[in-house]
């Protein structure tokens, strides 16, 4: 029996998300598999380093079919993939056509049966048994650091044609162009209509390109236009878990914080003290973004 990873990749790179479940799936197995749509075989050969044995190319993710051949070919019991929509969605359909079961929001693999797991929105954690010997695991970010390996990695093209799907029809799809990608960012610049407008956010993404960190935004923020939809953070957006999320006039909802509050620090900069989103801070500012964000960008140059 083997073990699986899908590989995510950002600017084509692995992307640390991936490379963390190589890690963690290294713990779990000898012998790790990968599974790409990357074309470039010369970076493909140099992914022993973090931890692959073999890596499977596929034309495209959707191609379902042959992800169920290779699952079903190579003797595949585990996967272990980072949390994001796209694995989110492959994950199920191979858990519906093949048995296997889904733990998501994964904290800790204790061992290949015993799972710690965020729930309630982050606010506790779960201890899961998982009896079935089929089973896919949905990391959360930065749980653990990635590892380097030593390993020489087999190359297997998978060729077979993309399965029809005739239950819907993909009409439009947008390439999102991030600098730095918000699923994959060390450290999230995330602002709220405190700011009050998008004319503002020029600040926040000075800030953001001096710390090497993501943009993202409030739902309110990205409803009204005046950021994109791919930074909306929370319930109904994004779920992160960066090292640093720094929340610049943003009140700090309960839906808001479902998407965030896994972050390994909270910096909260607010004009009101009582706003709720102090409670959830490891270190907070009180005072006008308009004065406090120029003085941290002065700091840093
Ligand atoms: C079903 C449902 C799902 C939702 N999903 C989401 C979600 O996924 N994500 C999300 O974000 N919201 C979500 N919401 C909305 C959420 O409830 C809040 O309304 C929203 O998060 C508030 O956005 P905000 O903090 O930017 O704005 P506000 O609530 O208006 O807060 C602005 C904050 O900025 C501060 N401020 C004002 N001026 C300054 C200044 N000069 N300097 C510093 N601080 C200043 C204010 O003190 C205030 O705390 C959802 C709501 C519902 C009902």
């Amino acid at each position: 029996m083997s073990t699986l990873v899908f590989i995510d990749l950002n600017k084509s790179k692995i992307s640390e998300s991936s490379a963390q479940a190589a890690t963690i799936a290294n713990q779990l197995d000898d012998k790790v598999y990968g599974l790409t749509t990357y074309n470039d075989d010369d970076y493909i050969s140099s992914l022993g380093n973090k931890g692959f044995d073999k890596v499977f190319k596929i034309d495209d993710f959707k191609n379902f079919d042959a992800i169920k051949e290779t699952i079903i070919n190579h003797k595949i019991n585990t996967i272990v993939s980072p949390n994001i929509n796209l694995f989110k969605e492959l994950a199920s359909k191979i858990s519906i056509k093949l048995n296997f079961s889904i733990t998501s929001n994964v904290l800790e693999i204790v061992d290949n049966n015993s799972i710690i797991s965020s729930i309630f929105t982050g606010k506790a954690e779960s201890q899961i048994n998982v009896d079935n010997e089929n089973r896919i695991y949905l990391l959360n970010k930065n749980i653990i650091d990635s590892k380097e390996f030593d390993k020489k990695v087999d190359i297997i093209r998978i060729d077979s044609k993309i399965s029809q799907n005739d239950n819907f029809e993909i009409l439009d799809q947008t390439l999102i162009e991030e600098d730095i990608s918000l699923n994959d960012a060390d450290i999230v610049i995330s602002a709220g209509r405190g700011l009050k407008g998008p004319e503002n956010w020029k600040m926040i993404e000075e800030l953001a390109k001096k710390l090497n960190a993501a943009t993202a935004c409030s739902k309110p923020v990205s409803d009204a236009g005046w950021r994109p939809h791919h930074e909306h953070v929370g319930q109904t957006g994004l779920k992160i878990s960066p090292k640093i999320y720094f929340a610049i006039g943003i009140s700090g909802a309960i839906q808001h914080l479902a998407g965030v509050n896994s972050s390994k620090t909270i910096i909260v900069i607010n004009n009101d003290p009582d706003a709720p989103f102090f409670k959830a801070a490891d270190y907070g500012i009180v005072g006008d973004a308009f004065e406090v964000i120029p003085k941290i960008i002065n700091s840093l140059s």
